[in-house]
């Protein structure tokens, strides 16, 4: 028997005492299928209260924009929309979300439209009074082109910046680029070009601020670039423009595994087992990027940072907390000196706790290699419960169906295995351990997968059930749920008035 190598969730209030409603969760698989996503709308909003927090602690006005592709739920939505309004705004991505943000009760001035743009998009944001965050010199054309020729009203737009260099180095070092490259945005090299642009087009379109979202989790290099937009802000000021906000996007994160020495252990073990010293931890010695090259470990683990020790508004209030390189001061500070209002676009962060998707065991078998592990398949596929795939590893509860059996035995390894006849359909190419063996009928929880996992790589491959999706609520002591579609913040899951 391995020694189980536990990478166990971290749970937190309510989301660990739906946990403990298994009956409940079992009754809801009865009936809707398996697989199946369920939400707490009231997590989203208490998520938010946290990042408004940090916002009254460093004396900042400004909104928190749910970025709206980290899930397509309306529940959530709805639910943000009943904060208040110059609290709490939402970050669209595509024209089909900004319809979605506008029917759970946001109004356009609430609106923030990312992201690549079509022509309806663009007409459709400005029609409604979004904010546009422009990616380009492009883009802006093409939104001043619309404004003019569809008589619409001046647009507020932000640019995103991109490319963020530290200054000339000393002693002839040269510029040395020091976020990474994306796609999105426009390289601050290229600001020149931007703000002429900007100055062109002041009759269809006003500029309100600079932008950036950096997909990492450095802090120090989302400082420069913060400390960068407050300069580049006053530039714009210099040259006679009027913008007041820096939106430094989302990315602040989430902790899901609860222990640090777990994780350490777990990605420890991995390099071990790449270079052979212990027994594989994946399906056919997989590397999640690690590889043995002559006895020594290259490569870069695909991991999220499973295990953080700040994320989320946490890690927010850190970034404002850390002195800006150049000018010194904490960023809250240079944000307050420079009257500038502060966005964020949180997306897995604040749906951080909110959900959950489970899968009922179908089948249970030994992988036949006398190792003592099992496959276990599931009602599910690997679309459903998207973890692997942003190399998010976390364990899943186990929620027997019934009570425990005389022969238990003790901690077990499995491969979790989806419902498709495709050899790749793993749900984990992990050996995940649980606490025992699972039994046909019992149901896995996948918790925390609210972010990007439940619905963002869901299909219909195969004709599949795709997880039917509900938001719940526990009161008193009972749960009570109601498909996510039926959820409007005016009454409690499953009748009542709030
Ligand atoms: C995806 C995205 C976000 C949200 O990122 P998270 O890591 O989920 O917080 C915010 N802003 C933009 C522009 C994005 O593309």
């Amino acid at each position: 028997m391995d020694v189980p190598l536990y990478l166990r969730p971290r749970v937190d209030p309510p989301l660990a005492s739906l946990l403990g409603a298994a009956p409940f969760l079992h009754s809801l698989v009865d009936a809707l299928g398996s697989p199946l996503n369920v939400l707490l709308p009231e997590v989203v909003a208490e998520n938010a209260h946290r990042f408004r927090a940090v916002y009254r602690r460093h004396r900042l006005a400004g909104r928190v924009y749910f970025a709206h592709k980290a899930n397509r739920s309306s529940a959530l939505v709805r639910r943000l929309s009943a904060e208040s309004p110059a609290a709490v705004g939402v970050d669209v991505a595509s024209l089909e979300e900004l319809r979605h943000a506008l029917s759970c009760g946001f109004t356009g001035d609430r609106l923030m439209a990312t992201g690549p743009k079509d022509p309806e998009f663009l007409w459709l944001a400005a029609r409604v009074g979004a904010t546009v965050n422009l990616d380009s010199v492009n883009e802006l054309e093409h939104l001043a082109g619309l404004v003019r020729k569809h008589g619409l009203g001046r647009v507020e737009a932000l640019v995103r910046l991109s490319g963020f260099e530290s200054a000339v180095g000393r002693g002839g070092a040269g510029i040395r680029t020091l976020s990474r490259r994306s796609r999105f945005g426009t390289p601050v090299r290229e600001a020149e070009a931007l703000m002429s642009a900007l100055e062109r087009h002041t009759d269809a379109v006003e500029l309100t601020g600079v932008a950036y979202h950096l997909d990492t989790t450095g802090l120090e290099e989302k400082v420069r670039a913060l400390e960068q937009c407050v300069l580049f802000v006053d530039e714009c000021r210099a040259r006679g423009l009027a913008p007041r906000v820096v939106d430094i996007g989302g990315g602040f994160g989430v902790g899901y595994v609860a222990d640090a020495e777990e994780w350490e252990r777990w990605t420890t073990a991995l390099s071990e087992a790449v270079l052979g010293g212990h027994p594989p931890l994946t399906w056919r010695g997989h590397g999640y990027g690690l590889r043995n090259e002559g006895g020594t470990v290259r490569g870069t683990a695909a991991l999220y940072p499973g295990h953080r020790p700040t994320a989320g508004a946490g890690y927010l209030d850190e970034l404002l907390s850390l002195p800006a390189p150049v000018l010194g001061r904490p960023s809250a500070t240079l944000l307050l000196e420079h009257l500038h209002d502060l966005y964020v676009e949180p997306g897995r962060s604040l749906v951080d706790q909110c959900g959950l998707s489970l899968a009922r065991v179908l089948d249970v078998r030994p992988t036949g290699e006398d190792s003592g592990q099992y496959l276990v398949r599931l009602g599910m596929n690997a679309g459903d419960v998207s973890l692997e795939e942003h190399g998010v590893l976390v364990d899943p509860v186990l929620l027997p169906r019934g009570g425990p059996e005389e022969d238990e035995e003790g901690p077990v390894g499995v491969f979790l295995v989806g419902n498709l006849c495709l050899e790749a359909d793993l749900i984990t190419r992990r050996l995940v351990f649980l606490p025992r063996l699972p039994r046909v009928g019992d149901l896995l929880g996948f918790v925390n997968t609210a972010g990007y996992a439940m619905d963002f790589h869901a299909h219909h491959a195969q004709r599949q059930p795709v997880a039917r999706t509900v938001a719940v609520e526990g009161r008193g002591g009972t749960w009570r749920w109601c498909p996510d579609e039926d959820y409007w913040p005016i009454t409690h899951p499953g009748g009542t008035s709030v």
